[in-house]
């Protein structure tokens, strides 16, 4: 039986940051992204997937066998790498949820994949209007749009904090993951008022912090982040879903809305998770040149094979570049991350 009341949430779980969250609210529903649970021991997802398998999908996976929150009303898994992909069938077949949809994010980014992307768009549409008895009109698709392009403007004047050495990106995360579970008129309120706040603060004292851009896996955990950031290194700018890569740039506001949802994100600039590699290598080096990045670090969630596969690359590339490098595999548990403090003392002392 289909659900028709407001203020439900879709849960989310994104390895690409291809959400279509415009759609989801015009279907009156609140996007709800999926974050890990590092405390979290994995005894259920054990059962189904091999030892091999991504630490961070496991740990979603987790959370899902035990039961979602009773507000979720249904799941959006989107096409990211592989591991997510396959993952969707034991959710289909062992999680509780009525609704569930998985999305084809293409991989590539040309007409072709344009069209194949909003053609499923529209398909993810027309079954949330079935499921939860809606109409997704374009009207109602436009004004999520300028919502979300507000939002991603607001969060983009406030990532620029970070240069003028006011912000952390430890607030900013915690801002971000803040943003993608609320709903999101209060969403925008919370960052505007953030944006007023920052004006009023001085920058840091701490001179000595070294200007890192960091990029990797999707990096939920801002404890971890505190982490490197407590090594000395200030992340000036970011590579990341929660980061740049979710609000660097904004939607087409007029013209056919699904169509300009797809090609937002085919044009925003490329994820981990997609190809080509020398694309994001680009995005990257123009971060570097604009933020005075003094480094690079690469975080991996183990067995995460986006970005192992692109590891070689842009190793080399960071060398042609002369830029100091750290690439770095992390367990998803925050007992783990204490073995990784020598590595970031050595290199903050190389820069
Ligand atoms: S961390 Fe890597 S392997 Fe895991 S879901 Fe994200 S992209 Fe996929």
């Amino acid at each position: 039986m289909g659900l028709s009341k407001k203020v439900k949430k879709l849960a989310i779980i994104d390895a690409c940051v291809d959400t279509p969250e415009e759609i989801i609210l015009a279907a009156d529903l609140v996007p709800h992204r999926l974050f890990g649970d590092p405390s979290l021991p994995h005894s259920a997802a054990d059962e189904h997937v091999p030892p091999t398998h991504c630490v961070w999908t496991r740990n979603i996976l987790e959370q899902g066998l035990r039961g979602l929150p009773g507000d979720i009303a249904g799941l959006l898994s989107i096409h990211g790498c592989d591991c997510t992909n396959r993952q969707f069938d034991i959710w289909l077949d062992s999680v509780k949820a009525d609704f569930m949809y998985f999305l084809n994010s293409p991989l590539k980014r040309n007409n072709t994949a344009l069209k194949f992307f909003s053609e499923d768009l529209k398909e993810f549409a027309l079954q949330l209007e079935e499921y939860f008895k809606v109409e997704i009109t374009d009207e109602k698709l436009h004004e999520s749009i300028v919502l979300m392009n507000k939002i991603r403007e607001t969060l983009k004047t406030i990532s620029e904090f970070r240069n003028k050495m006011i912000l952390k990106y430890s607030e900013l995360h915690e801002l971000l993951k803040l943003v993608l579970t609320s709903d999101k008129s209060q969403a925008l309120k919370i960052c505007e008022d953030k944006l007023e706040e920052l004006k009023t603060r001085d920058s840091f004292s701490e001179s000595h912090l070294k200007r890192i851009l960091l990029t990797g896996s999707v990096l939920d955990d801002t404890s971890f982040i505190k982490q490197l950031e407590n090594t000395g290194f200030h992340i000036v700018i970011d590579d990341l879903c929660l980061g740049t890569h979710y609000f660097w740039n904004t939607i087409e506001e007029s013209g056919d809305p699904i169509k300009a949802i797809a090609q937002y994100h085919l044009e925003k600039p490329i994820y981990s998770t997609k190809v080509p590699s020398h694309a994001r290598y680009e995005y990257m080096k123009t971060l570097i040149d604009a933020y005075s990045v003094e480094g690079v670090v690469n975080i991996a969630q183990k067995f995460c094979e986006s970005v192992l596969y692109d590891h070689p690359f842009l190793k080399t590339k960071f060398k042609e570049l002369n830029i100091p490098y750290l690439f770095v595999e992390k367990e998803y548990n925050r007992e783990a991350y204490k073995q990784l403090s020598t590595r970031f003392d050595a290199f903050a002392e190389i820069i």
